[in-house]
C-alpha cells in the first residue's frame, strides 16, 4: 500500500456584509469571510492538502478565481470535485486533520456538524475527519479578528 501526505494552508479576510461559512456550514456571526467563492477557508486548506498529497497542483490551478463560474460558489462543490480528482489518480483518504485559527466566533460547538458535513461531501467516515479550533491569543491578524486561517494535513492511500 502506498501512502502520501499533503498539507494545505489558507487565509481569508473577515468583513461586514458577508455570511460566515466554515467547514461547509453557515455560522451566525457579525462578520463573514471575503473571497471569490463562499471563502470557506477550512475547505480550501483541506482541498490544497488533498491536491498536494496527490501531487495535483493547488486549488487555484483547478478552480481559478478569474472564472465567473466559481463566483460565490459553495466550496463543498470544490471539495467534491477535488475528491474526484484524487480518486481518479487511484487514491483514497486515510485521514484528515484540520486546524482553524479564529479569535471569534467560538467554533467548538460547531465542530461535530462540520465534521459530519465534510465527511458526507467527501464520501468518507466522519471518524477520518478531525477538526480543531484554536485562537492565536489575540496576536496577529487572526487575533485582531481581521481574518481566519486554516491548516490541513491529510494522508492518502493507494490500495
Ligand atoms: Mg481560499
Amino acid at each position: 500500500m502506498k501512502v502520501r501526505v499533503g498539507m494545505g494552508f489558507d487565509v481569508h479576510r473577515l468583513v461586514e456584509g458577508r455570511e460566515l461559512w466554515l467547514g461547509g456550514i453557515r455560522i451566525e456571526h457579525r462578520l463573514g469571510l471575503l473571497g471569490h467563492s463562499d471563502a470557506d477557508v477550512l475547505i480550501h486548506a483541506l482541498c490544497d492538502a488533498l491536491l498536494g498529497a496527490a501531487n495535483l497542483r493547488d486549488i487555484g490551478y483547478h478552480f481559478p478565481d478569474t472564472k465567473g463560474e466559481y463566483k460565490n460558489i459553495d466550496s463543498k462543490i470544490l471539495l467534491r470535485e477535488t475528491m474526484s480528482l484524487v480518486r481518479a489518480k487511484g487514491y483514497e483518504l486515510g485521514n484528515a486533520d484540520i486546524t482553524v485559527c479564529a479569535e471569534r466566533p467560538k467554533l467548538n460547538p460547531h465542530i461535530p456538524a462540520m465534521r459530519q458535513c465534510l465527511a458526507e461531501v467527501m464520501g468518507v467516515d466522519a471518524d477520518d475527519v478531525s477538526i480543531k479550533a484554536t485562537t492565536t491569543e489575540k496576536l496577529g491578524f487572526t487575533g485582531r479578528e481581521e481574518g481566519i486561517s486554516a491548516y490541513a494535513v491529510v494522508l492518502l492511500q493507494k490500495l
